[in-house]
């Protein structure tokens, strides 16, 4: 069975990519292509941690939080990600390598934490960089109104996009979207990246 297509969306918190990442995913399934619509970090053992730190109930190590995202992205990749990919399926992934790279940088070198993190990654065939100012994703965030984590510092976001930049010049199949304007027209660019590559 030809392999399934693995569509990756990154950026900073309040970007926006979860609504990208849901409404690509509806939007190939309208087209009859299956799809599994999947997210970092997950809630499994690794990505239960994550959560337990990041929501501040727990205390870890920057760098050993790091290394449990790690964990969390294998067990993501061995156990969901392949088995979908070799059934033919399209994955779409909020998060991926990339969140790692760009958020660990504050706290590890940037070309480690990548090298680190392809080694145990399914190299993605398209990744989204959506990119909106950190002002504009706090701002966003504050519409939400959900609790802060410890990564939603406008200017700790600012540092983590200057990493994504680095990353889309850096890596292949890597594209920036801009993230400002309403979420349909937003979601138009990227279908005419899918239609280009004939993935729909
Ligand atoms: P992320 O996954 O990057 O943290 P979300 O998709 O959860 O971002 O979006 C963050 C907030 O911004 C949500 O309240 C969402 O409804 C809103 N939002 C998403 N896309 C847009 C957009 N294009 N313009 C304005 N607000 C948006």
């Amino acid at each position: 069975m030809k392999r399934g297509k693995f569509i990756v969306f990154e950026g900073i918190d309040g970007s926006g990519k979860s609504t990208q990442a849901r409404m690509l995913a509806k939007d190939l399934e309208k087209r009859g292509v299956r799809v599994l619509l999947t997210s970092e970090h997950t809630d499994g053992a690794a990505g239960k941690l994550v959560e337990e730190v990041v929501r501040r109930r727990q205390k870890l190590d920057p760098l050993a939080l790091q290394m449990v995202f790690v964990a969390d992205r294998i067990d993501h990749t061995n156990e969901a990600i392949r088995p979908a990919l070799g059934e033919g399926v399209v994955v779409v992934s909020d998060r991926y390598y990339g969140s790692t790279v760009a958020y660990g940088a504050v706290v590890a070198d940037r070309k480690w934490l990548l090298r680190l993190n392809k080694r145990v990654s399914v190299v993605p065939d398209l990744t989204f960089w959506v990119d909106v100012p950190a002002e504009e994703a706090v701002k966003r965030m504050g519409l939400r109104d959900k609790e802060r984590t410890i990564f939603e510092k406008e200017e700790k976001l600012r540092k983590v996009a200057s990493v994504y930049r680095w990353l889309v010049k850096k890596e292949k199949d890597w594209v920036r979207v801009g993230g400002q304007g309403k979420a349909e027209m937003i979601h138009k660019k990227i279908m005419r990246e899918i239609k280009a590559r004939g993935w729909e």
